[in-house]
């Protein structure tokens, strides 16, 4: 139920548990985050409090400047290590974390089922929007992300990272919170300011249907028909 992204120069990690900690009020059953790890996508998730997932990346040298992190209220499928997020396709080179519902999961699953073969892990409508975005991808992850989202109904904020394009996150909001931090050279992603507010106090406040580009140095807001959108900087002036 909650949603964090970092892309910059320091380790990713710490700054999405303590980032998902900010994020604890707003419930949740599991946690997991998926960051880079010498050109490969590394994903830990674990039912439980956070806590559990901190002791489970203690010994875990994870030095990847790119990363996801989530907290689950489950909806579809029960609290389990399998269910957590981030989900990923096949060959684990697509992660994605999710906050909402896919009410179309069922039919969308039975179809990639068919064309694919049963490639999934769990019981979540999550893992159909990372087998989706597989099945578009071409070499442009913003494309394939588009592609999937016009066959994704219901509400949503996801956040996806790709191991082939190993210097962006692509984000949508549908429906769920989501908000952008622009620090130098780094950018943050979260559910809700307070994620990310020791970080930074410039956001901008992402709308319905919009689709967000992350790279460290800039942050692109395109429409549903993929045309840039101009942002004005909301300065945060409150603490919390
Ligand atoms: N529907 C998804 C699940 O059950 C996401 C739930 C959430 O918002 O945390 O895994």
């Amino acid at each position: 139920c909650g949603i964090v992204g970092y892309i910059g120069d320091k380790k990713a990690t710490p700054i999405l548990i303590d980032g998902l900690s900010r994020l604890e009020y707003r419930g949740y059953d599991s946690a997991g985050i998926a960051v880079f790890k010498d050109d490969d996508i590394y994903v830990e998730k674990h039912e439980g409090r956070l806590k559990v997932l901190a002791e489970n990346l203690k010994d875990k040298d994870l030095n990847g400047s790119i990363g996801i992190g989530h907290t689950r209220w489950a909806t579809h499928g029960a609290p389990s290590d399998r269910n957590a997020h981030p989900h990923t396709n096949c060959s684990g080179n697509i992660a994605v974390i999710h906050n909402g519902i896919i009410e179309n999961y069922m039919k969308l699953k039975e179809w990639l089922i068919e064309v694919n073969g049963n490639g999934f892990k769990s019981e979540t409508d999550t893992e159909v929007i990372a087998h989706l975005i597989d099945y578009f991808y071409e070499g442009d992850l913003l494309d394939a992300v588009y592609k999937a989202v016009e066959k994704m109904e219901g509400a949503y904020a996801i956040a996806v990272i790709c191991k082939d394009e190993p210097d962006k996150i692509v984000a949508v909001r549908k429906d769920s919170p989501l908000i952008v931090g622009l620090g130098k050279e780094e950018k943050f992603l979260a559910s809700d300011i307070p994620a990310i507010l020791k970080h930074t106090r410039d956001i901008f406040l992402i709308e319905n249907d919009e689709v967000v580009l992350l790279t460290k140095e800039k942050v692109t807001i395109f429409n549903e028909l993929k045309q840039p959108q101009a942002r004005e900087v909301y300065k945060v002036t409150w603490d919390v």
